[in-house]
């Protein structure tokens, strides 16, 4: 799986992934981590990536051209999108045989949940376009990318935490990224209700005692319990 990010702040995902189970999935080839440095796509000497917004108001909004450019040298605009293909390029193209999707981080966008993470989890390249200042023009929206993904119902400064929050929740479910598959399938999010409560040694701490039926070795009454709580 290959992760690219399109963004101002590329060390910030360099950062981030250079760390624990993304520097290990990438060590072990289970999925590519690509900053793509937004700058390196702009032709003026100041190498500009906004501009004040048509209509006045405070801020600035993001190019279309650099962003364009980044992601045509993905090749990651979606072809039903893109303009000048040929019907034929278009039966071949990348999304339909390799899966890809592009995904602007943006706090309008759909909720990102778990669900979203199971079903990316099986694609073969993700790309995400990081806005920065009040946003990115709608053009980029309109044209350029597959959807608009919320990481909450807040506004961040960016969409780089956005992209990391994504990559990490999908790069999980990639089989071998964690050490231990069983952890997956017991997990809050993926069963209907919450994960159960874990306790580890000690079992009395300062007199706040671990449950009796977890040191019973009774596996039958720890599942029951387990379920029973997680409701
Ligand atoms: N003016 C915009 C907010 C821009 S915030 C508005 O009111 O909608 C700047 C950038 O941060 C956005 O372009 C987006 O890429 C990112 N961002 C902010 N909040 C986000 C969220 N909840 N989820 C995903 N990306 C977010």
């Amino acid at each position: 799986m290959k992760f690219n990010i399109i963004t101002i702040f590329p060390n910030i995902i360099k950062s981030y992934c250079s760390e624990t189970i993304l520097k290990r999935a990438q060590q072990n080839n289970l999925i590519t981590v690509n900053p793509v440095y937004l700058r390196d796509f702009t032709e003026d000497k100041h190498q500009t990536v906004d501009d004040t917004p048509y209509g006045g108001g405070a801020g600035m909004v993001m190019k279309p051209e650099p962003l364009y450019k980044a992601l045509k040298s993905l090749d990651a605009i979606p072809f039903r999108k893109a303009d000048g293909l040929s019907k034929v390029k278009k039966i071949f193209s990348g999304d339909v045989k390799k899966k890809k999707r592009t995904i602007l981080l943006s706090p309008r966008g759909r909720q990102f949940d778990q669900r979203i993470a199971e079903e990316w989890s099986k694609y073969s390249e993700l790309t995400f376009v990081c806005g920065r200042y009040e946003g990115v023009d709608q053009r980029v929206v309109d044209h350029m990318i597959d959807e608009e993904v919320s990481v909450g119902p807040y506004v961040l400064a960016g969409g780089e935490l956005g992209a990391l929050i994504i990559i990490e929740a999908v790069s999980r479910l990639i089989p071998g990224v964690l050490g231990n598959e069983e952890s997956l399938k017991e997990e809050t999010h993926t069963l209907e209700g919450v994960e159960y409560p874990q306790y580890t040694k000690p079992a009395d701490f300062k007199g706040w005692k671990v449950p009796d039926v977890l040191l019973s070795g009774d596996h039958k009454r720890i599942a029951e319990w387990r379920r029973e709580i997680s409701r």
